[in-house]
């Protein structure tokens, strides 16, 4: 099994990125470009709020932890999840500082609704990944909760949702080693997509963007 050095690992947030569309995920991880639209306003938004307040706290038999930074080295990623859940139960594992044994629920929060894409499982199963691999545990399901409706969904990490989290990252991988930004592929989701106007995905579309330029120079045509 591969293991990635710290300094290869790439950010856990872009799972969903390149689920929602391959040349995005390159644009923000690889090209370093990053447009705000309401969309992603309303996201960090949604994100402030869950890490506000304490980092842990005691709720009855549940531990509640905020902005728990994580990483995978079978992934190769690292990030920050917006809560996990710590349910108090013989079965668990052993934290640090606190009696008892403790079952990890990770929650993420998102804007929004359920969507019809998997962006969203992706990145929470990649996270209950994540805390597997650093505290030797099976996480068989989390939580999404969006903000319409204000409510959880349970997202069961079922080894199909693993065995995609496993090649989505591996294909990342070669993608940042390789400095690769794939052509666009304009679609519906283009309207959801906050680098729309970076992308330009008519003008890529059907050439790059040095044969549209010089086709320009030579022929005066847009
Ligand atoms: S505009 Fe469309 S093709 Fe371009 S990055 Fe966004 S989703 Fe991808």
């Amino acid at each position: 099994m591969t293991e990635y050095r710290e300094e290869d690992f790439l950010n856990l947030s872009g799972i969903q990125h390149f689920a929602f569309c391959r040349r995005q995920w390159a644009l923000i991880h690889i090209e370093q470009q990053w447009a705000e639209n309401l969309r992603t306003v309303e996201g960090n938004i949604m994100h402030e709020r869950a890490h506000d307040g304490e980092l842990t706290e005691k709720r009855g038999d549940v531990l509640i932890t905020r902005a728990l930074p994580v990483f995978s080295r079978s992934l190769g990623v690292n990030g920050i999840c917006d809560v996990v859940e710590f349910h108090q139960t013989p079965n668990g594992v052993r934290l640090a500082g606190w009696d008892g044994r403790y079952q990890p629920v990770p929650v993420e929060y998102k804007k929004g609704k359920p969507k019809e894409h998997q962006a969203d499982e992706l990145q929470i199963c990649a996270q209950a990944m994540c805390l597997e691999d650093m505290l030797l545990c099976e996480i068989p399901f989390g939580y999404l909760y969006y903000g319409e409706p204000r409510r959880r969904t349970k997202v069961d990490f079922t080894p199909e949702l693993r065995e995609a989290v496993r090649k989505m990252a591996a294909e990342m991988h070669q993608h940042y080693a390789r400095g690769y930004t794939p052509k666009s592929k304009p679609g519906k989701h283009c309207k959801a997509c906050s680098l729309a106007d970076l992308c330009l995905p008519k003008l890529c579309q059907n050439r790059s963007a040095k044969e549209y330029i010089n086709r320009h120079l030579t022929e005066g045509e847009i």
